[in-house]
């Protein structure tokens, strides 16, 4: 329902046009509607003022989330991952088609998730169908039904029912993403440069099975394919630093692709990885610091675009913690809640403006992804906003935490950085109160 009265959110400290400045921003009917000076006229406006030690930034954009409903609901869930969303100032996040069941290959399957999704958003979702094998038919009537791309594997993906494409399929798929000017997300590893991971307890066994060559070979096959169909490309989750070059050179030439990676990454150093800690188990794995700080180099020089969670929970079982076994664990990383303080503590380190963060975090996934209205503090925008108070220190208790299984690899770190509050569309969030989120479609009108 839109709110008839003015909001002035007053903020010593402000991200605004991609830097940080002194700023009051007017919020009316959930949108911006002026970004003036501190000290504008209220003007009869509701004014709120943040404290001293807070930045006001827009809500963030989690391009990268496994909600796991329906079918997984024990993994996480929409309730569970849209609350974890709020408490982290992020306030849009795009679900992936894969680990729900069943997986979002087909309009039928779109339509069942948002039927469960939609009295259980706390904030904005919105959804990426998937190719598979046979799919191809699939993906004009998904772009119609508004999802906002496709992902693909190029091997396996974990869970039988979201089989990979062979690179004669991934060629058809993104020939017809292309046809109806979609974009295509590939988890790219090549299978043939993966080994058996080890059974044990020693991380080296798993990391050893998934070496940097995997991601580099299929990075290549990516480009190839998006240069021979003229399809827009993203590769998700890059961990391997040694694909940047041919990123990069490919952009050079003019072959549409982004890319992304995540918190872990640019966090965790493989070196310090205890045995068993099968918590750090994602798929590509967490490298050694060498390749971190490389990554970390790429965001500075833009060859990287974006920072998304690729939030991928399980239940504590199936991460055999009790084992510590790498061969069993499931792969992947819950952050949904602690993206921005885990980026900005390390962000904090290396020198790098807030500013940048909320680029990574939020301009730049929305903009790629084409989510109007969201990623930025600007008029006509949403007022989607994150109260951020970045020097404060905390200690990640996952008990705490609202994904629906508290496992996380960041238990027990000191991060940077707390979000005080966060704001969807004009309104502050009450994860305890009734959903205001909304379900978005691509193309829709806002
Ligand atoms: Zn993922």
């Amino acid at each position: 329902m839109p709110d008839a009265s003015e909001t002035l959110v007053r903020a010593a400290r402000a991200v605004v046009d991609g830097a940080e400045r002194p700023a009051s921003v007017r919020l009316r009917d959930g949108q911006v509607v002026d970004v003036g000076a501190i000290d504008a006229d209220a003007d009869g406006a509701e004014v709120v003022v943040l404290a001293d030690d807070e930045v006001l930034l827009p809500g963030l954009v989690d391009t990268h989330v496994h909600v796991n409903e329906p079918g997984r609901t024990d993994w996480e869930g929409f309730a569970s991952a849209t609350r974890a969303a709020a408490a982290g100032g992020v306030t849009t996040i795009v679900d992936m088609p894969l680990n729900s069941v069943p997986p979002t290959t087909t309009v039928a399957a779109l339509e069942a998730k948002r039927r469960v999704a939609a009295d259980q958003a706390w904030v904005d979702v919105g959804f990426w169908g998937g190719a598979v094998p046979g799919n191809v038919g699939d993906l004009a009537p998904l772009h119609e039904a508004g999802v906002y791309g496709f992902k693909c594997f190029l091997l396996d993906s974990g869970v039988e029912e979201f089989p990979h494409l062979a690179p004669g399929e991934l060629a058809d798929a993104m020939a017809e993403v292309a046809r109806i000017g979609s974009m295509m997300l590939v988890h790219a590893e090549d299978a043939d440069e993966v080994g058996e991971c080890a059974h044990g307890r020693a991380y080296a066994g798993f990391l050893g099975s998934r070496p940097d060559a995997a991601e580099e070979r299929a990075i290549g096959l990516v480009l190839d394919t998006a240069r021979r169909t003229g399809a827009r490309a993203h590769v998700v989750h890059l961990s391997a630093s040694g694909a940047v070059p041919a990123l990069h050179a490919a952009r050079a030439e003019g072959v549409d692709v982004s890319v992304e990676t995540c918190p872990h990454y640019l966090h965790f150093d493989a070196a310090t990885i205890a045995d068993g800690a099968t918590e750090l188990k994602c798929c590509p794995p967490i490298r050694g610091a060498a390749n971190r700080d490389a990554l970390w180099q790429a965001l500075a020089d833009g060859d990287i675009d974006l920072v998304v969670t690729d939030h991928s929970p399980s239940t504590a079982d199936l991460k055999h913690r009790d084992s510590g076994d790498f061969a069993e664990a499931w792969g992947g990383i819950a952050s949904l809640q602690l993206g921005l303080p885990v980026v900005w503590t390390g962000a904090r380190e290396r020198g790098v403006p807030l500013a940048e963060v909320v680029r990574w975090m939020a301009t730049a996934p929305a903009r790629r992804v084409g989510l109007a209205g969201k990623g930025e503090i600007a008029v006509g925008a949403d007022a989607d906003l994150c109260v951020f108070a970045p020097d404060e220190e905390w200690v990640v208790d996952p008990a705490a935490l609202h994904h629906k299984n508290p496992v996380t690899p960041y238990a027990g770190r000191t991060l940077t950085g707390t979000v005080r509050a966060t704001w969807l569309r004009g309104r502050p969030v009450d994860v305890s109160g009734p959903p205001g989120g909304r379900l978005l479609r691509r193309g829709e009108p806002r």
